[in-house]
This record gives structure tokens, C-alpha cells and sequence, in this order.
């Protein structure tokens, strides 16, 4: 017979009883006696009830699952003994208690050892251990311990060990229990008590997740909630082997179990807290924003309507003194023209004396006159508005232009017949340097102009007329009389198109209204500016600078 094949069974089953035996010391060896593991067996039906709603310790979480520190701690127990209990569920604390007394459950979790309890169940060791706090609302903080809280009304939950542990030491307390820890921190936030003796991991943790913001914890009890794990009293077996598995959680994973609840208890208030103030900030941010661009936009609409109805009756107005306008200058017209018409009909009709024939021949010269400076006057405005003016920019002297000026005024002087009105020039460059570049004949419209409007509303007294050299080089033209003046308010108006002076000293000296917009056009042209001093009664200054580069060249 081959021996070979006997020797590949003995190696092989060796190698197997090897793997074996080194598989076993890996795995985690069971900390329960025989006795215990076979107990195990044969009770396959223990059950521990867990309390629906008591975070952090014991709680179904808004997924659906049960979790808390306790129930951390019970899985790394059924992990040490190698067996898993069956789960249920309860409610109520008192009922948890009832229930296990009554044979109905097995296993309680977050129990502390008190005498009274010790009738009916077993407890393992504590897993934890927390101490008892006062809860009271904000404006009561200063009831720090049990002495302050002699006359208060106090609220525990209904069959805690705390309430045991208050009624037996001290009987003088006011006490009030109450179904669950939700229900006592309601009652003292909305004042119906004022203070809840409660455990503090929980009391922090609920006081954050309710949101319950007006408490406050303000002192401790000296009495630790010891908590650890309850059994029926009628099964010691469970009890032993219920305390192997606490005996066999580790420093470190206790460790790791508190941190897990406790600091994400504080990391969730921090988290919340920091999403507070940062959506707080965010919002207030977002609303200032929009309140400044509100505030803005507000402005912008109202400035923008402003504009429009300031535009809107600027169209209207111009509309109407265009109107107006239209209607004055053919009544402008038809004065002098009837007159002319009028008197020179008689004049060809005959039979006059040499008198009358002078009278009438004066008025029509001085008729036609009006009409021919009407003329000009629309004449000039109508190339203005079309644009056809041009400023032309040659050298020239400036005494002459006033030569020529001083001519045409004692002309007009003549002809307005004022005996008790005079004229004064005052004029001069210095160093008899008198050429500048500029628009000569612009130049000497505009002062005829002022030179006209001086002599029309000044019955006596004296116009001075001149220029003046200006530190900056540039050349200020004036026309001053001590004519009737014209009222602050109508300063600005006169310039404008269309615009007659209503003023009653005036009425009888109607004209176009277009002289003084003609010079400031022609002024603005040149790249001057017009200015207007008066009062009325005292007299008006009309002033032109126009800036001349060319002085003394
Ligand atoms: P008008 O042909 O009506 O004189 P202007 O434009 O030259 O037109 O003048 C406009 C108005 O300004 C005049 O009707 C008058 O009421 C006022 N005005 C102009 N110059 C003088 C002045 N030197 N003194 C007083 N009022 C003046």
C-alpha cells in the first residue's frame, strides 16, 4: 500500500487543527462562564426595554433609529458576552418601572441603585455618572442650591431616583413630580414652577434641543446620578452576567462613548449657535442691503419724477412763451408799422403845415427805426436758434471798437431826448496796449445792446460804460445805470428766451424780450460769461468777460 496518502491526511488535518487553534486566539474569547453562556441559552427570549424618549442617554432619533449613550454602551456589552438581547420599547418612566416589577420586562437601562428599588431589581455598576442640577429661569439664578429653593415650587420627574432621594432628605421641599423631564422644564420656562432638579446631561442637552430659551441651570445638587443597568430582581444570572459585560468596557471606550454624546451635545449648541449669529449676520446683512438699494431706488424714482415734472413744465412753459411770444411780436410789429402806415398816409394825403409835417415825418422815422432794431433783433435770434452765427477771432483794437461804440450811443442818447442822462466811459489798457483777438463786431452788438436797454430804462442820473482788465488776463465789458432796476427775482429770467420783465415802470417800454438772450448767446459763443448786479430804484450793472489771450499783441 502507498504510504504517501496517510502522510497528506496526518499534514493536512495538523495544518487544520493549527488554523484552528490560531483562529480561536484571535478571536475574542467570551467572558462568560459555561454556566452563564448555557443560562443565556436557555433564556432566549430576555428582553431590555428602552425608554423611547430620554436623550442623551436613551432615544429614537429623528430617523427612526435608537440610539444614546446607553444603548453605545449595551452594544459594546452584548459584543463582550457574545449574545443579543431582544429589544421593546417604552414610554413612560413609571410604567418602564411598573413593568419590570411586574415581571413583564427584564432589563432596564439608565437605572440608579436606590433602596427602594433595590426590592425588586439588581443593578450593575454605574456606567455613568452626572450630578443633579437646578434648573431655574433666567431672572431667578440667584436660587443656587436647596436652602434658597425652601419656599419654591419644585418639579422632578415622577419616580426618578433624584425625587426618592429628595422626598426621604429633605421632606421640607416642595415637590411636584411630573411625567417627563419635558414636562417639568415647560413648567418652570412658562413660570407655573420655579425650579426642575434634573440630571445635568440631560437638562443641557433638552434645554438646547427644545430651544427653551429663557432657562437657565444654577446650581448643583450633591447627589450624582449613578446610572447603570437594572435587571429583575428574580434573575441574578442576568445580573452577573449583565455586570461582566460593564466590568468589560474599557477606560477608552467609556471614554469614546461620553465624548460621542456629551461634547456633541456642546458641538451641536456651538454649531447652532455659530449658524445663529452667522444666518443672524447673513440676514441683517442681506436686509440692510436691500433696505440701502430700497432707499436708493426710492430716491432715484422720486429724483427721476422730480426731473420729469420739472421737464414736463419747462415744455409747457417754453410752449407758452412761445405763444406768447408770437402774439406780442406781431403786435410789436403792427404798432410801428400802423404808424408808419398811419402818418405817412396823411403825409401823401397833403395839405399840411410845415410843423405837422415834421412831427408826422419824425414819428415815422422813429417807427421805422423801432421796426428795423425789432428786425435785427429777430433777424439775429432766428440765426442763433438755427445755428448760424459764427464768432470769428481776429486782432483788433479795442479802443477803437469803443470809439465806434461812443459814436452810435451819442446817437441814441439823441434820439431818446433824456437832457438829465449822461454818459461816462472808462477805458484804457494798460501800457496803451489795446489789441486783442476777438469778435469785434459780436463785441459791439452786445454792448449797443446793454448801451440801448440802459438808455431805455434810465430817465436820469449817468450809465458808465468800460471795460476792465481782469487779473487772469481776460476782459470784463460793463454797463452800469442808475436806471429803475430790475427785482431779484427776475435776474435770471430776463436771460431767458421769450421772457419780457413784467414790470409795471416798464410796460410802456415793450419790446421783443430778445435782446438780453441774443448778448448772453453771443457772450457764451465767445466763451464768456454775462452777469447781472441790480435793485430796483438804484440801478443795474450788466458785466461780459470774455476770455482775450491776445492783449498787447
Ligand atoms: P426788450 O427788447 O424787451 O428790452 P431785452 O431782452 O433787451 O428785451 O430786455 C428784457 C427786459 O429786461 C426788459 O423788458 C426790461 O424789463 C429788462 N431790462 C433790460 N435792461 C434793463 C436795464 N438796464 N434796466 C432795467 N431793466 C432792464
Amino acid at each position: 500500500m502507498d504510504k504517501k496518502p496517510v502522510w497528506y491526511i496526518a499534514l493536512a488535518t495538523l495544518l487544520v487543527a493549527l488554523v484552528s487553534i490560531l483562529a480561536g486566539a484571535c478571536r475574542q474569547t467570551s467572558i462568560l462562564t459555561e454556566e452563564e453562556k448555557v443560562w443565556l441559552k436557555e433564556h432566549p427570549n430576555i428582553s431590555v426595554s428602552i425608554m423611547a424618549h430620554w436623550p442623551p442617554f436613551e432615544f429614537i432619533n429623528d430617523d427612526g433609529e435608537v440610539v444614546g449613550m446607553s444603548i453605545d454602551f449595551l452594544e459594546i456589552i452584548e459584543d463582550r458576552i457574545d449574545h443579543r438581547f431582544k429589544r421593546s420599547y417604552y414610554f413612560d418612566f413609571q410604567d418602564g418601572l411598573n413593568q419590570l416589577k411586574a415581571g413583564r420586562f427584564d432589563i432596564l437601562l439608565d437605572m440608579q441603585s436606590t433602596p427602594e428599588r433595590l426590592n425588586y431589581m439588581n443593578f450593575t455598576p454605574p456606567l455613568t455618572d452626572h450630578p443633579h442640577v437646578i434648573i431655574v429661569r433666567a431672572n431667578n439664578q440667584h436660587l443656587k442650591d436647596l436652602d434658597q429653593l425652601a419656599d419654591k415650587s419644585i418639579v422632578v420627574v415622577d419616580q426618578f431616583a433624584i425625587h426618592e432621594y429628595l422626598k426621604y432628605n429633605f421632606p421640607h421641599l416642595k415637590i411636584e413630580p411630573m411625567n417627563d423631564d419635558v414636562d417639568c422644564l415647560r413648567a418652570v420656562s412658562t413660570g407655573e414652577k420655579d425650579a426642575f432638579i434634573c440630571q445635568q446631561a440631560v437638562a443641557t442637552y433638552l434645554i438646547e434641543s427644545e430651544g427653551i430659551s429663557n432657562l437657565r441651570i444654577s446650581g448643583e445638587v450633591p447627589y450624582n446620578n449613578k446610572l447603570g443597568i437594572a435587571s429583575r430582581k428574580a434573575l441574578p444570572m442576568l445580573n452577573q452576567i449583565l455586570t461582566k459585560g460593564v466590568n468589560a468596557i474599557s477606560n477608552k471606550e467609556r471614554a469614546e462613548v461620553y465624548n460621542k454624546w456629551l461634547s456633541h451635545t456642546k458641538e451641536s449648541y456651538a454649531q447652532r449657535l455659530r449658524i445663529f449669529y452667522y444666518s443672524g449676520a447673513s440676514i441683517t446683512v442681506v436686509l440692510l442691503l436691500m433696505l440701502f438699494f430700497n432707499v436708493m431706488l426710492r430716491r432715484k424714482v422720486k429724483q427721476r419724477t422730480l426731473d420729469l415734472i420739472a421737464a414736463k413744465e419747462q415744455a409747457e412753459e417754453a410752449d407758452r412763451l412761445k405763444s406768447a411770444f408770437l402774439a406780442n411780436m406781431s403786435h410789436e410789429i403792427r404798432t410801428p408799422m400802423n404808424a408808419i402806415a398811419g402818418f405817412g398816409e396823411i403825409l401823401y394825403g397833403g395839405e399840411l403845415s410845415g410843423d405837422d409835417v415834421k412831427t408826422y415825418s419824425e414819428i415815422i422815422y422813429k417807427n421805422s427805426r423801432h421796426l428795423l432794431h425789432l428786425i435785427d433783433d429777430i433777424i439775429g435770434f432766428s440765426k442763433l436758434e438755427a445755428n448760424q452765427v459764427t464768432i470769428s477771432k481776429k486782432l483788433f483794437a479795442i479802443n477803437r471798437l469803443f470809439e465806434q461804440l461812443q459814436a452810435n450811443n451819442k446817437a441814441l442818447l439823441q434820439s431818446a431826448e433824456k437832457e438829465t442822462l449822461t454818459l461816462e466811459y472808462k477805458y484804457g489798457l494798460k501800457d496803451g496796449k489795446d489789441s486783442i483777438v476777438g469778435d469785434e463786431t459780436r463785441i459791439l452788438q452786445v454792448m449797443t445792446n446793454l448801451v440801448n436797454n440802459a438808455i431805455k430804462f434810465t430817465n436820469k442820473g449817468k450809465i458808465t460804460i468800460g471795460y476792465k482788465v481782469q487779473l487772469n488776463g481776460d476782459i470784463r465789458f460793463f454797463v452800469k445805470d442808475t436806471g429803475i432796476g430790475i427785482a431779484k427775482e427776475r435776474h435770471k429770467e430776463i436771460f431767458q428766451r421769450f421772457v419780457q420783465v413784467k414790470n409795471d415802470d416798464t410796460i410802456h417800454l415793450k419790446g421783443t424780450g430778445l435782446g438780453l438772450p441774443i448778448c448772453k448767446s453771443l457772450v457764451e459763443m465767445m466763451g464768456g460769461q454775462i452777469d447781472l448786479k441790480s435793485e430796483p430804484g438804484v440801478g443795474s450793472e450788466f458785466s461780459f468777460t470774455i476770455p482775450v489771450r491776445g492783449v498787447g499783441v
